[in-house]
């Protein structure tokens, strides 16, 4: 099969025919119909993100067909998938705490399958699996909870995209904070899954949604997808924006880009109560000096959020079909 392999951090990919091994018990190969590109990819090839194992095919995100199951499979050929970057194992502790997305079993950042190895080669040797599923190929071997069915009547080239970016900022608002209808929320970077924010606050009902980027043509888009409100921050104090908009500050806050500016800034927004929500990683390493007193005072929550908190198999296709048939 053909893949998109990067070979060393920071050097350009290079499409390469790799060896795929068939699938192992509980795994099964998919035919790539489409694929994402995520800004997580782009950390992983410019070096931004360090420790990513080379050569690797990336792609965290995409759709396809089922060809050829493993052993103990319950999908069947030609059915149409979803691919998840998060395994679950549905036996763990996180598992079964219905919190899926932290099962023990990934393996992040290590380009392996869950049992710990590869099933892509190049002349011998071992090409890793970005994100558990390397979609930017023209097939790929996945552990089983990593291929979502969904209706065949979803476009794959849409239902690639529900596999990260739509999952996670739409998860962020309905899941990890769960906003409530009425509540105010800011979204800082309305880049791919901060626009996906902005439309789960739209979804829920939020108000106000204000979107804060330094791109006008960002803001713009936002407004498009449900922002009521859009603030350059590279021509405003965002923090005084909010403020404004909100009186009290923002219930709540989602930083979808990694930027530790951002984080602060979303922090110092908060109303009393509020929940700042990070989604983006910034490079390796990255620290924010953390004003303590507001957080005790006013009981603020600062919180993480990986892939929108998914329940992958009742989620991705909850996002699937009903959003893209309206
Ligand atoms: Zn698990």
């Amino acid at each position: 099969m053909k893949a998109s392999v990067l070979f060393e951090q920071g050097k350009p990919l290079a499409v390469e025919e790799l060896e795929l091994e068939a699938p192992r018990p509980g795994e099964v190969l998919v035919r790539m119909a489409a694929s994402g590109v995520c800004h997580s990819c782009l950390h992983a090839a410019d070096g931004s993100w360090t420790g990513v194992p080379v050569p690797i095919v990336l792609g965290d995100e995409g759709a396809g067909v089922v060809e050829q199951v493993g052993a103990g499979v319950e999908l069947r050929v030609g059915d149409h998938v979803i691919l998840s970057w998060a395994p679950t194992c549905g036996r763990c502790h996180y598992c079964v705490i219905g919190r899926p997305n932290l099962c023990e079993r990934r393996q992040p950042g290590r380009g392996v399958l869950p049992d710990g190895s590869t099933r892509m080669s190049l002349k011998g040797r071992p090409v890793y699996h970005y994100g558990h599923v390397a979609t930017y190929a023209s097939r790929t071997v996945v552990h089983e909870s990593c291929a979502i069915p969904v209706d065949k009547n979803v476009p794959l080239d849409r239902a690639a995209l529900i596999g990260c970016s739509v999952m996670t900022g739409v998860g962020a608002v309905i899941n990890t904070a769960a906003v409530p209808a009425g509540a105010s929320m800011a979204v800082f970077g309305v880049g791919g899954v901060g626009l996906n924010v902005i439309q789960g606050g739209a979804m829920v009902a939020a108000h106000p949604v204000i979107a804060v980027d330094v791109v006008a043509a960002k803001l713009e888009h936002a407004r498009a997808l449900g922002a009521t409100h859009g603030v350059d921050a590279s021509r405003e104090d965002p923090v005084a924006a909010i403020r404004r908009l909100t009186r009290l500050g923002a219930d709540y806050t989602f930083v979808a880009v990694g930027n530790t500016r951002a984080v602060a800034q979303a922090c110092e927004a908060l109303a009393p109560g509020g929940t700042c929500v990070l989604i983006g990683v910034p490079e390796t390493g990255a620290t924010v000096p953390l004003d303590v007193r507001p957080i005790v005072t006013a009981e603020r929550v600062v919180r993480g959020c990986s892939y929108g908190s998914a329940r992958t198999r009742e989620d991705l296709p909850r996002l699937g079909p009903r959003q893209l048939s309206a």
